[in-house]
């Protein structure tokens, strides 16, 4: 084992690498010990069907990979990273053959919105005009914004329900569709608060950024993030599971990417029992079953739009979908559950033998379900693109069981670390001025269990290493 270091980061998820990153990068003594034979927690890439095929086995589409504050700024390019764009970020099919799509043009998207095309664009051109005023705050722990009046104009949009903003705003069906598509990321019930909050922020992202992917894998995401972590000195330990503080090198400050149920088993923390009363309270939210398939040809879609997209939400009516994320949270299912696809190799030729492609898919069920969900999103698929189950040559499936036993961190198959509605989305894991303190002076928490919650931005570790450098080291 190496000598002294100042800070130890448990974990090599996207916020584990970028909180290690920027200590590294203030000139601290760091080293990343790591579970898994490889890095990146669910950002990873594997063979999971037939030779020759690369599946993203979590993370897929990656908005916040450019987006976000603190990635933007790295030169993950010069690191082997190299960004596709899609060219539509997404698009929705609807019953009748035809589609929706998101452009990264906010008129031409609002333009196939008949009679609500001046309510989208009330919504969302000041937040795609604004977001650089308020991301920060919003990807942070809660406290007195920056740009407080532009905070509250979105806090004023993002606090109702998916439903409720959908009624408020739109007239047509496939506007609501549309929206809710993208508001149904969040795993809540569309008539929880704050749900529409998630499709403000994603569309807002496609307008602004696109939503892109890394060429050749999300694993290629990961690497460039390790690959930029050593070159400023930074150390990856591989293959090491952290039971105890005490098996890991000395240092000042512990960084855990985990989520407070495996922290609570870490031996050798100094935890008052309040503060693990209060960690064993917190909620996790919903399931994924997760497909991933080799095909044939592109996923034929009847829709041209949903063809040129790079991620499909499917779903058929606001009912549809409304029920199908309602249901999961009391441990139902229906048939026709809301479905999000991505398709990269139309974009990537990489992920598969030339001529050949790879489809990726989940859809949202109870917490800890071992249920085979393959057909009922299989059955969605073809709904919207006749002749779909043809293609496949080869499935792979993953229960919420399975996800976990690949990483620990999906408790039950939560894949945002712990449910993300309106009591726990800035005040994860518990209410408190600084989420990633711990009552133990040395002990942080940096997983997406803290704000901003899920998705690979690395704003949870970032802002865990802020904590560690104000903390110890007069940041
Ligand atoms: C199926 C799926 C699809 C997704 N799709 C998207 C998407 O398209 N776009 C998007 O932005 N986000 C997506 N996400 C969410 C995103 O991947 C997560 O929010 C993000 O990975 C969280 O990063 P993290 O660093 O907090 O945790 P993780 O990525 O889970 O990393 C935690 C790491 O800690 C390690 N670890 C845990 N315990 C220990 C221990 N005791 N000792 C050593 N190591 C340990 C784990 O092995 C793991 O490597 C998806 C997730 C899944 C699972």
């Amino acid at each position: 084992m190496p000598e002294d270091y100042d800070a130890i980061i448990v974990g090599s998820g996207s916020n584990g690498l970028a909180a290690a990153i920027h200590l590294q990068q203030k000139g601290l003594r760091t080293a990343v010990y790591e579970q898994a034979s490889e890095p990146g927690g669910a950002t990873r890439t594997e063979q999971l069907t037939l030779p020759g095929y690369q599946h993203d086995v979590g993370s897929a589409i990656l908005p916040m990979g450019v987006a976000s504050p603190f990635f933007r700024d790295l030169p993950l390019n010069n690191y082997g990273l190299k960004w596709i764009y899609p060219d539509i970020p997404y698009a929705h099919p609807l019953k009748d053959g035809t589609g929706v799509a998101c452009y990264k043009d906010l008129d031409k998207t609002a333009d196939q919105l008949g009679k609500d095309r001046d309510s989208y664009l009330k919504i969302f051109q000041p937040l795609v005009n604004n977001w650089d005023k308020i991301d920060k705050d919003l990807l942070g722990p809660l406290g007195i914004p920056e740009n407080p009046i532009d905070f509250l104009k979105f806090g004023l949009k993002a606090l109702p329900s998916a439903k409720m903003l959908v009624n408020h705003f739109f007239k047509n069906e496939r506007s609501k569709i549309f929206f809710y598509g993208s508001a149904a990321h969040s795993t809540l019930p569309l008539t929880n608060l704050a749900s529409a909050s998630f499709g403000l922020v994603l569309t807002t992202m496609a307008h602004r950024y696109g939503w892109p992917f890394p060429e050749g894998g999300a694993k290629n995401f990961t690497n460039s993030l390790v690959s930029f972590y050593k070159s400023l000195g930074g150390e990856l330990y591989l293959n090491v599971l952290v039971k105890h503080v005490e098996e890991l090198p000395r240092a000042k400050a512990y960084l855990f990417d985990v989520t407070p149920k495996q922290l609570l088993k870490i031996k050798g923390t100094n935890f008052p029992s309040l503060y693990r009363k209060r960690m064993a309270s917190y909620k996790y939210g919903a399931g994924v079953f997760k497909m991933d398939w080799a095909l044939s040809e592109p996923i034929p879609f009847t829709s041209a739009e949903c063809r040129r997209s790079g991620t499909v939400h499917i779903g058929f009516s606001c009912e549809e979908i409304e029920e199908s994320e309602g249901h999961i949270h009391h441990k139902k299912m229906t048939d026709t559950p809301y479905v999000l696809v991505a398709q990269h190799s139309i974009f990537d030729p990489t992920r598969a033998p030339v001529g050949k492609h790879t489809a990726w898919a989940y859809c949202h069920v109870p917490n800890g379900s071992i249920k085979d969900f393959s057909q009922i999103i299989e059955n969605q698929i073809e709904r919207a693109a006749p002749g779909f189950k043809d293609t496949i040559l080869a499935r792979s499936t993953m229960n919420t069981v399975q996800l976990q036993q690949w990483n620990p961190n999906l408790i039950g198959g939560d894949i945002n670390g712990g449910r993300q509605d309106i009591t726990q989305l800035f005040t994860r894991p518990i209410i408190s001025i600084s989420p990633y303190s711990t009552p133990d002076p040395k002990i942080y928490i940096c997983s997406s269990s803290t704000p901003p919650g899920g998705g690979v931005h690395g704003m949870c570790g970032y802002n865990a290493a802020k904590a560690v450098l104000k903390d110890h080291f007069n940041g």
